[in-house]
């Protein structure tokens, strides 16, 4: 048998275990899919042949509602880096409830997250709102009015979040339309006006000239450039040397609002994300995620120029931004849990995990590489770094899905889809790490 036959055996084998170990997610599922369309809460949750229900979560684990336990590399797509039920945040957390869950108006403690986060990353001013999406639809009218242009620059399979002017070009629409000429006009959801299409233009990551291609075809019509400083949605794609530089100047020269969409990256790969590790500040940052510990916050903020267009008019609003139970989770996780000892440990972590993957899949032959950052990192089946994603649509996504079924039935939660990464927890431990390494070779054993 060769290794694809040997793949797609392992692979329905795998799927049968699966059920074997989970028929309890597969009894909820049913009920799930009476009362929810797909039976999920959101449509990034359905998976096939029926997604994991979980019951709860502690530390570097979670636990499935048939008893199978698992370590969490999902964490909740890169949300965890505190881990599960962290001591800290269910303090921060039962102390917020204990004084008032919500009151629309602004607390000191609002305050001094903002203050943190201004720290961490070079920002002069921010405004919180409640999730990614909401961050970067913020940021992309506030940049539009700024500019006084229409047009939005996104990268090429990026993924933004689900509001309509950044759902162009999104990896899994370029997916399934096999690369059409002009699958980026295609959304990637149904109901989008068609005519939204024309104010958003896309180009391919780390091609500065293509940007500037774009800005001579569009000569002071382009407000804003929305740039995720390390794509995580189509696997890990690292900057180029010198691309985010251009990136500014090109924006700088031409008169548009750079906008660094850090909602995976901030406070994950460096304590102010991106931002810091490259040393290049945009106008403004998109955060959310990993910042508020497992609650749902977001904030888009960056220098006094931009933002103070919120006070002229510009729209900057929602009932929960600046959430009591969600600010104090954040401020725990940015003073109390994400300190400098923790991002060594995570560093010392994920560099064990990224070497251990490396030496046994490079020791079994199997075409693959990883990505190294701090406690986020990936596997991604393909012999050579991505650069772009033309690069990763060539990635054999079957050993990326006999690997997942075959963890996952081992009691390690990797994150569904070979688009995504790893993110570790300042809970998890070299123990955690070892066995994932074994099982990781295990696979590579009966594929390769
Ligand atoms: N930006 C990036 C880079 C993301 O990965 C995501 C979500 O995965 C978002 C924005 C949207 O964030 P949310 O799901 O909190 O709306």
């Amino acid at each position: 048998m060769d290794t694809r036959a040997r793949v797609a055996s392992l692979l329905s084998k795998e799927i049968s275990t699966y059920r074997t170990r989970t028929p309890r997610s597969m009894e909820l599922y049913s009920r799930a899919s009476a009362a929810m369309p797909l039976g999920v809460a959101s449509s990034f949750q359905v998976a096939e042949p029926y997604p994991v229900y979980l019951s709860h979560g502690s530390g570097s684990t979670v636990e499935d509602i048939d008893g199978n336990r698992y370590i969490d590399y999902h964490n909740g797509f890169g949300t965890m880096v505190v881990g599960h039920a962290h001591p800290a945040i269910q303090a921060a957390i039962t102390r917020a409830a204990a004084s008032g869950t919500h009151f629309a108006c602004t607390t000191d403690e609002v305050v001094r997250l903002a203050e943190e986060l201004n720290r961490r990353f070079g920002m002069e001013q921010v405004r919180f709102c409640s999730t990614g999406t909401e961050a970067t639809m913020d940021a992309v009218r506030l940049a539009r009015a700024a500019a006084g242009r229409d047009l939005v620059v996104k990268v090429e399979a990026a993924y933004h979040g689900h509001h309509d002017a950044l759902m162009y070009s999104v990896r899994s629409t370029l997916d399934a339309l096999e690369r059409a000429e002009d699958a980026w006009a295609v959304p990637s959801s149904r109901g989008i006006p068609s005519g939204i299409a024309a104010y958003t233009k896309t180009v391919p990551f780390n091609d500065v000239a293509a940007l500037e291609r774009l800005f001579d075809a569009y000569p002071e019509q382009i407000g804003a450039v929305i740039v995720e400083p390390i794509m995580m949605n189509a696997g890990i794609i690292l900057p180029a040397p010198g691309y985010l530089e251009a990136v500014k100047e090109l924006c700088r020269a031409r008169g548009a609002v750079l906008i660094f969409d850090e909602v995976k990256t901030g406070v994950t790969v460096a304590p102010g994300g991106a931002t810091e590790l490259f040393g290049v500040q945009p106008d403004l940052i998109c955060l959310a995620k990993a910042i508020g510990g497992g609650t749902p916050i977001g904030a888009f903020g960056g220098t006094a120029a931009v933002m103070s267009e919120l006070g002229k008019g510009v729209a900057g609003q929602g009932t929960f931004n600046g959430n009591p139970l969600s600010v104090a989770a954040s401020l725990a996780t940015l003073t109390e849990v994400l300190t400098p000892a923790a991002y060594e440990h995570l560093a010392a972590l994920g560099t064990r995990l990224a070497t251990g993957c490396a030496k046994v899949l490079e020791h079994a032959g199997i075409a693959a590489h990883t990505t190294d950052l701090g406690c986020k990192g990936s596997i991604t089946f393909s012999s050579r770094p991505l650069a772009r994603y033309d690069d990763y649509r060539h990635v054999d996504g079957s050993l990326f899905d006999a690997y997942w079924f075959w963890m996952v039935n081992r009691g390690i939660f990797v994150t569904p889809g070979k688009e995504e990464q790893w993110t570790i927890s300042v809970q998890h431990t070299d123990e955690d790490i070892d066995r994932t390494i074994e099982m990781l070779e295990a696979y590579c054993a009966e594929v390769a």
